[in-house]
């Protein structure tokens, strides 16, 4: 009788697992996951055997994570801005609902990672309802932003569940879900996934990208899935030293997005997360990054470099300085550095 072999599966989630699976010393691992957790699915895990460090780096546990001198816990100020749990209210007409605990991958520079993936952050059915409750009180609030964790993770029927009720919300117009699920996991995006979020326009999808190796066959089927559903696709990357912090890196995701169909949204500065020093690059990269951007690529394809400020403050867009004079003469620099000008007067 053949023998019942139980399929691989989906994840490594211990270190002794992926020490194993990728031939490495097993104690760094465990030491870092004493504080933080680790999954990596096997189809990034092979990812990674394919294209080596900028995607071995956003994965694997590096015990850097535990000497960190500048981070903060929770360095965007979320925990002080959440009127009830796992509901973040920054800016007044929208809000980020986090719904789910857990992710396909835990990425090793999420700004989240005091609470992703641990007992910290499981969300059980009176979190979701203490949220509903608050976004139907709160009619200012017009679009929620559907994140975690990540809601792809969720059952279907409990995913669907979220999303009918915030539709029975009338205040909410428009509905964002921010996932990695078509990075990290793609397979997971079926149609089943894709029709079930059609009944529920508007809505849009963040994904999150890093690196132009991601692009795969597998993650262009999951987003033609969305987009064949209708729902517009934007992504948001992280800048990450080490894994994306080049013109020629940025630029060839950028483009590989626009071909899956894709909307690059923005390129994130990394945050002040403790336990990310490593991966976090000066201003004056990114900069140097979007100059190579701007005007050298189609429009469409260029995110907003933007910056969540520490404390709360809200996303700020970093763009190169263009401008050099303005007052009643507009003297600027153009993408290819030539001097031009600009009457900035309307009583010629
Ligand atoms: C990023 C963010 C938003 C949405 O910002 P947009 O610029 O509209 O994409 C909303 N709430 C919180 C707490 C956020 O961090
Ligand atoms: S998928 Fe997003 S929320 Fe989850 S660990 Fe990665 S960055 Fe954090």
């Amino acid at each position: 009788m053949p023998s019942e072999q139980s399929p691989p599966a989906t994840f490594i989630t211990t270190p002794e697992h992926l020490a194993q699976a990728l031939g490495i010393p097993v104690e760094p691992l465990q030491a870092v996951h004493a504080v933080y957790p680790l999954r990596v699915s096997r189809y990034y895990l092979d990812l990674i055997r394919q294209h080596g460090l900028p995607l071995w780096r956003q994965a694997i546990p590096d015990p850097r994570e535990l000497t960190d001198s500048v981070g903060l816990t929770d360095p965007l100020d979320e925990e002080n801005l959440s009127p009830v749990p796992c509901l973040v209210h920054k800016y007044p007409d929208r809000a980020l609902f986090l719904v789910a605990g857990e992710c396909a991958m835990y990425c090793r520079f999420c700004t989240r990672k005091r609470k992703v993936g641990t007992p910290d952050m499981i969300i059980d059915d009176a979190t979701i309802a203490a949220g509903l409750d608050y976004l139907s009180r709160t009619p200012a609030i017009s679009d929620v932003l559907v994140s975690g964790g990540d809601p792809f993770m969720l059952p279907l029927a409990r995913l669907e569940r979220i999303l009918k009720a915030l539709r029975a919300i009338p205040s909410i117009a428009t509905i964002r879900i921010g996932t990695r699920v078509p990075c990290t996991l793609p397979m997971r995006v079926t149609s089943g996934l894709a029709a079930m979020l059609k009944k529920y326009h508007p809505l849009y999808i963040n994904t999150h990208f890093n690196h132009p190796t991601e692009i795969t066959a597998e993650a262009e089927l999951a987003c033609a899935r969305l987009a064949d559903a209708g729902i517009p696709l934007g992504c948001q990357t992280v800048l990450l030293r080490g894994v994306n912090d080049s013109p020629e890196i940025i630029r060839e995701l950028l483009y590989r997005l626009l071909r899956i169909r894709v909307k690059p949204y923005y390129l994130f500065q990394a945050d002040l997360t403790k336990g990310t020093d490593h991966f976090r690059t000066t201003v004056d990269t990114g900069l140097a990054i979007m100059r190579h951007l701007i005007g050298h690529v189609s429009g469409m394809a260029v995110p907003t470099y933007a910056l969540d400020a520490p404390g709360g403050g809200g996303k700020i867009p970093l763009t190169p300085a263009y401008i050099r004079r303005l007052d009643d003469t507009l003297d600027f620099t153009t993408y290819l550095g030539h001097d031009c000008s600009y009457p900035n007067r309307i009583d010629l």
